[in-house]
């Protein structure tokens, strides 16, 4: 299997070169020019088989220039030795009236644990199969979830550094002391005088400074990025969508061969979309739910196929789905039309227009696999309360998000077996989580918050987050804009 990008520009690359590179030299995004399939024998096998298990399984379809110690290996580095606080790394919870996908149990308690604690390892093997020499120093810019997670991804693995930079100000306080508390002699947090677009307009001219890159090559130093359209973050995502359907059928909740519905809490479309390849290689996945907060741009896409970012922003208790631009819906539509210079021609019209329109035919068929939803803050917090009282269960916001669409899907759909994906602990949101439960927190601090949801939530606080009271500051730098290159120079170096 190679792999090709959705703008027709690259084809024949292997998978260790689209996971090295990020994104297409064209701009388009890599996808596999050939769809696995599995059967029930494949399914039947899974159902007794660890995470890490099926991981490997499922990996090994896509990353087919990989061989299966590689694999294993990569898999075992990123799940095994206890980063995560529990064996069955991506439990399904099946007590509450929608079973939950748990997908915060990696080391900084969000979902992007999942993709970056493996991207991480699939990039360093990937730079011995292509005999890279150089180091790899990740950029990134981060509103908060992705920084933390990408600094512990690469935390001390050999042959990568990463820099973080976010908006100073610009991020809960929580996601803050994760970030500046990070250990490893590779990883750099640096906070931007600045929001978060100033921090990734930087990055993105960083990565286009040819000057730059010829001073980091001098330095035996090549730029690359973790975001979410990376094929190595994706791939990841595909595995737990088979888990979750095998320990489905494990617990007897569904029956062989019964479709299970899921309801993703998105913002960059990437999460939903690991679900689509699940869908396309043979999974019984019913319908896919998007679900987005007040920044709907993607509700309005999955109904009238026009998707239009010239739109007002908001800032939401779901911060990490304020997005205007989902970048890996551009896979989708490759998917849906089979025809790189349409898709070319639509992310033309998004970035020079904001905005371009599929017509009926490309929707009808979107709308044979996707549905989609929106919940406000006002919405979300209902529901927290709600869940909270009724069925003991403390939602994070974006997975209250994703409950109240699955409320209101599942009233027009009954009898299916409707699936949330959790993304994130509760505890990363302490501030929102403890007012939607009716709890004054007026002026008080973090870690009050944390002990006082520590008191209603029958789960325990996450190791890494309960460490932050005493964890020693190790990143206190911060820089204006303009002096991002200078920093990076100066880090490579380090
Ligand atoms: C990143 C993130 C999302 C959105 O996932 P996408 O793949 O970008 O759609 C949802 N919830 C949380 C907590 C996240 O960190």
């Amino acid at each position: 299997m190679d792999y090709m990008s959705t703008r027709g520009g690259a084809s024949g690359v292997k998978s260790a070169e689209a996971i090295l590179k990020g994104l297409a030299p064209d701009g388009g995004l890599f996808v596999p020019d050939e769809m696995p399939h599995i059967d029930k024998a494949f399914l039947d096998e899974l159902k007794d088989m660890d995470y890490m298990g099926r991981a490997c399984s499922v990996l090994r379809l896509f990353l087919t220039d990989y061989d299966d110690e590689e694999i294993k290996g990569c898999v075992e580095r990123a799940y095994g030795g206890g980063k995560f606080d529990t064996v069955d790394i991506a439990p399904v919870m099946t007590d509450c009236s929608f079973p939950i996908l748990e997908l915060w149990h990696g080391p900084t308690s969000a979902f992007k644990d999942m993709a970056l604690q493996l991207l991480s390892q699939l990039m360093t093997t990937a730079m011995k199969k292509t005999g890279e020499k150089s180091q790899i120093l990740i950029l990134a810019a981060t509103s908060g979830d992705t920084g933390k997670a990408a600094l512990c991804g690469f935390q001390d693995v050999p042959g990568t550094k990463i820099l973080t930079f976010y908006p100073k100000g610009g991020v809960a306080k929580m996601q803050e002391l994760q970030m500046v508390t990070q250990k490893g002699a590779n990883t750099g947090v640096l906070a931007v005088e600045g929001n978060f677009d100033d921090a990734q307009a930087g990055v993105k001219s960083i990565f286009a400074d040819k000057v730059l890159a010829g001073k980091l090559l001098e330095n035996n130093v090549k730029l690359s990025s973790a975001n979410s359209i990376n094929w190595g973050r994706l791939a990841p995502q595909i595995v737990y969508y088979f888990s979750a359907y095998t320990d489905l059928l494990r617990s007897g909740r569904i029956k062989d061969g019964e479709s299970v519905d899921f309801v993703v809490p998105t913002g960059n479309f990437g999460d939903i979309l690991a679900g689509f390849y699940a869908k396309k290689m043979g999974l019984p996945v019913g319908r896919l739910v998007c679900a987005s907060n007040r920044n709907n741009v993607l509700t309005d896409f999955l109904n009238t196929g026009i998707y239009d970012r010239k739109r007002d922003f908001y800032k939401t208790i779901s911060p990490s789905m304020d997005i205007l631009v989902s970048s890996n819906l551009e896979r989708l539509l490759w998917y849906m039309t089979d025809d790189t210079a349409i898709v070319k021609r639509w992310m033309t019209e998004l970035a020079e227009n904001g905005s371009y329109d599929v017509g009926a035919e490309v929707l009808d068929k979107i709308k044979d696999t996707f549905s989609a939803g929106c919940a406000d803050d006002e919405r979300t917090k209902a529901v927290i309360r709600e869940v909270y009282e009724k069925e003991d269960y403390v939602l994070d916001p974006h997975t209250a998000v994703a409950w109240a669409v699955a409320e209101d899907y599942s009233k027009a759909n009954k009898g299916r077996c409707v699936t949330v994906l959790s993304t994130a602990s509760p505890y990363k949101f302490c501030q929102s989580v403890l007012e939607a439960v009716g709890e004054n927190v007026d002026n008080k601090d973090t870690f009050y918050m944390l002990d006082r949801l520590s008191d209603i939530n029958r789960y325990h606080v996450p190791a890494g987050l309960a460490a932050l009271r005493t964890a020693e500051v190790l990143h206190s730098d911060s820089c204006r804009k303009e002096e991002m290159p200078d920093m990076v120079l100066d880090f490579a170096q380090r």
